[in-house]
């Protein structure tokens, strides 16, 4: 970035990669048509459209007609979770919806909002002390009438990877629809979606250095889903509004390239991300690892440091530099404790204090050394301006 800064927030966004921006770029000017449209412009626009769906559907190892292109990860678990909860309700009378407690806001407040408008069900599954999700703990809570089952893949937050495959299994077993939000995982986690098992899966591009505001959402053969955005027959009728074709072209691309380079891109990052939670838990007192130790995203360090704020931590480091959060993008500012970090069972004078590291393919050892020689002042200092507004 600029100057000496250093970007350690990749879980909340990452850059777009140079070969998937040369990919895209075509599609603004000069092959700009409508797929929709009958013509010569309208059907190369079609070709990349399909081009692009059948790359997706290769890389999660699928069809192409299981695979509906949205506007972002958002997006796709709104629809996979109000699509498929409503079907369900329509065909089976099934008002029951089962998510985990740690799940990104729009698993759970999308669930919230069915709760509250359309009078779903909505049970949380228990979690372990990492925020891991037992695929027995699903088996136990399945009923007839659960509509469906969603379950992250990689926590957001504190870096969990779910044993999916297992619930997968689980839910398959009982004919439930299971969906996974794996926003977060599929920068660096198998995503063949045969392998997972899975029904549904949520993914967003700009999490794997492709372009923001564009994702996709798989959907098996023969699940049942109802369109939430309606109007023109885009999508297999689940998804109307004229395609982004240069976003969906850098999904596609981006896709597979963090498919293809997975391996390659977690064995580089996974020392760095240890050295970083050896360091720091051996030389801040009072400091704890978030998440599971071993099963975690390779790219992910979250902590908490007991009694000192995070904001007032991330500021800190903002000044001397350094860019890190404090968990889910979407709570920066906000001073109440997260709610991934309470359902894990975390007393609030640690839970205040929560910070995540997120490494990416331009980290270095040395952004690592520099981190480590402030981030110890830092903490101390954020302890002592937290004492005084106490
Ligand atoms: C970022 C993220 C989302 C939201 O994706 P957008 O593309 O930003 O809407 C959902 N779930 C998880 C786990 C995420 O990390």
């Amino acid at each position: 970035m600029s100057g000496n800064k250093v970007y350690l927030d990749y879980a909340a966004t990452t850059p777009v990669d140079e070969r998937v921006l040369q990919a895209m770029l075509p599609y603004f000017q000069e092959r700009f048509g409508n797929p929709s449209s009958v013509h010569s412009w309208g059907q190369a626009a079609e070709s990349a459209l399909e081009a692009s769906r059948e790359s997706v559907a290769q890389t999660l190892n699928c069809q192409p007609d299981e695979v509906v292109f949205t506007s972002c990860g958002s997006e796709s678990d709104n629809l996979a979770l109000r699509g498929v909860a409503l079907a369900a309700r329509e065909q089976r009378g099934a008002p029951h919806i089962l998510i985990s407690p740690v799940e990104h806001h729009a698993v759970s407040h999308t669930a919230l909002d069915l709760a509250r408008q359309m009078q779903f069900d909505v049970e949380l599954l228990p979690v372990d002390e990492w925020g891991k999700v037992h695929a027995q703990s699903v088996a136990e809570r399945l009923r007839p009438e659960t509509a469906l089952v969603s379950v992250m893949y990689a926590n957001n937050e504190i870096g969990t990877v779910n044993p999916i495959a297992e619930i997968a299994a689980v839910c398959r077993q009982a004919g439930i629809p299971f969906h996974t939000d794996a926003v977060q995982a599929a920068a660096y986690l198998p995503t063949d979606v045969q392998s997972l098992q899975v029904d549904l899966m949520s993914i967003g591009a700009h999490k794997f250095y492709g372009p923001k505001g564009v994702g996709a959402l798989f959907v098996r053969r023969g699940t049942r889903i109802s369109a939430v955005q309606t109007g023109g027959s885009q999508e297999h009728d689940l998804r109307a509004g004229t395609h982004n074709i240069p976003l969906i072209v850098g999904l596609a691309a981006a896709l597979r390239l963090a498919q293809e380079q997975r391996e390659h891109r977690a064995g580089w990052l996974k020392p760095l991300r240890d050295r970083l939670i050896g360091r720091i838990l051996e030389e801040i007192p009072e400091s704890q690892l978030t998440g599971h130790p071993i099963d975690r995203m390779p790219n992910h360090a979250s902590f908490v440091f007991r009694r000192a704020d995070g904001n007032t931590l991330l500021m800190l480091l903002d000044v001397a530099g350094f860019a890190c959060s404090s968990g889910s993008a979407c709570k920066t500012g906000d001073p109440e404790p997260s709610d991934v970090l309470l359902a894990l069972g975390m007393p609030r004078e640690w839970a205040l204090g929560s910070l995540r590291v997120t490494l990416g393919l331009s980290t270095t050892s040395d952004d690592i050394e520099s981190f480590l020689a402030v981030l110890p002042e830092m903490v101390a200092r954020a302890r002592r301006l937290s004492a005084v507004e106490e």
